[in-house]
């Protein structure tokens, strides 16, 4: 008998899910809220740039990948060059990203170079360290005693993982983030992200996938009859509410949700002012600029899209520490600025891998334990990866749970 299975949300882990089970022989109906699919992974063009919803950058190693090639998708964009900068204490300077840019670096003493080329020369030794029970910041105390290697440390860390407090974030989860995301690489997309949701849509289309847009559900009663439903349309409360007196488990997931914020800035440039300056990190402040052109087609010929990012959720308005860190490393940028969005504290994750939690097995989901034939998927889901990989692993995990059934 054919399994009829209803995808709630058209983000990366409901289009994923979609796919995954009608490419198995599901028939699946995919409820979408708004007009267009693809959630936070949606791209926006502005005056011939293609705007992401703030910086967004594929990891070139992580299950996400897997899931893509499961389907048949090989992404198409470009790693960027490691060659970065980064500002300490006021001053922008080349970063010790490879051997050679770590002997140039005038950023950093020869204490600190010395105990950052130990640890990060060899990272399947790094993998080895204990990390279990500790957090990102501990873990990072740990293995180096310099002030600026600890600082740096804690920016790679932040970048790879987008977690501005990494108090709060397991070290057995973020380090190999990190370790995989400096060897692996990331990819910056050919036309932005939305070239996986077109992929993902074809495949499901093409797999039979019914998609209704403009069609919000509230109430999991509201829900035609069917063997199972994967809700993929937010996070832990949001699920507890679709889901009302079905499940108390979920209600706890969402009290112990710790979800994960950013402000974004993102900016078409005529060109930049300091063209080699492509990518410079904050050392002493949670703060990214990267230049996603040209290593993927996001702009008109001869343009830069560029991308900063002020992680976490500080009181206040970030914008001028943002400005600032733009002053510094591209002066003049204001007068080539021909497309500009600003968003405050938008959600990156609906919750984060902490310390107390462990490993990423710990994570709850695809399955509901105390509610029969429903499960979730989405960046807070399921035993693999963090932010788009997580969605994209727990909407493939939530479809073959849901195939399971009967
Ligand atoms: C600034 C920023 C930077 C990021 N950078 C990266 C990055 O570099 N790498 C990375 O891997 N990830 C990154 N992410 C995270 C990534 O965008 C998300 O993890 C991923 O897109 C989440 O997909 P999703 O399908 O789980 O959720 P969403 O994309 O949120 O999709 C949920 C969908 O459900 C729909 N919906 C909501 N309510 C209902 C309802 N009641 N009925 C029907 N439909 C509903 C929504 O409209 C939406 O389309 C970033 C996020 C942000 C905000």
């Amino acid at each position: 008998m054919t399994r009829r299975i209803i995808v709630i949300g058209g983000g990366w882990a409901g289009l994923a899910a979609a796919a995954t089970a009608a490419s198995n022989g599901a028939e699946v109906v995919l409820l979408e809220a708004r007009r267009e699919l693809g959630g936070r992974a949606r791209t926006e063009a502005v005056d011939g740039f293609m705007f992401n919803q703030g910086a967004h950058a594929l990891y070139a190693g992580f299950e996400g990948m897997r899931v893509l090639r499961g389907l048949g998708i090989e992404p198409k964009g470009n790693k960027p060059p490691l060659k970065g900068y980064g500002r300490l204490r006021g001053k922008v300077g080349l970063m010790p990203g490879t051997p050679l840019d770590s002997i140039r670096s005038p950023m950093i003493g020869l204490g600190a170079k010395v105990q950052l080329g130990k640890l990060l020369a060899n990272p399947k030794k790094v993998l080895r360290t204990e990390m279990i029970g500790r957090s990102m910041q501990q873990w990072i105390e740990e293995q180096v005693s310099n002030a600026d290697a600890r600082l740096i440390l804690a920016m790679v860390a932040r970048t790879a993982t987008y977690q501005d407090d990494l108090n709060s974030v397991a070290a057995c989860v973020g380090v190999p983030q990190t370790i995989g995301a400096l060897t692996d690489g990331v990819l910056y997309l050919d036309g932005g992200w939305q070239q996986i949701v077109n992929a993902l849509r074809n495949i499901a289309t093409e797999a039979g996938v019914k998609i209704d847009t403009d069609a919000k559900v509230e109430s999991l009663n509201d829900i035609d009859d069917c063997d199972a439903v994967i809700i993929a349309s937010g996070g832990p409360s949001h699920a507890a509410k679709l889901l009302g007196n079905r499940s108390t488990l979920v209600g706890e997931w969402a009290a112990a949700a710790q979800p994960v914020y950013a402000s974004s800035l993102d900016l078409g440039l005529r060109s930049l002012p300091v063209p080699q300056r492509r990518f410079c990190l904050g050392v002493d402040s949670p703060l990214y600029f990267s230049t996603h052109t040209p290593s993927a087609k996001l702009a008109p010929d001869g343009c830069e899209l560029v991308h900063v990012l002020r992680y976490g959720d500080a009181p206040g308005d970030p914008r001028a520490e943002m400005d600032e860190l733009l002053d510094d490393a591209q002066p003049g940028w204001q007068e080539q600025v021909l497309a500009e969005r600003y968003g405050k504290r938008w959600l990156v994750a609906h919750d984060r891998p902490t310390p107390e939690q462990g490993p990423l097995t710990n994570r709850p989901g695809p399955a509901i334990p105390d509610c029969d034939n429903v499960f979730v998927a989405g960046d807070w889901v399921g035993a693999h990866g963090l932010l788009g990989d997580a969605a994209l692993a727990s909407g493939r995990d939530a479809a073959l749970a849901a195939l399971t059934l009967m």
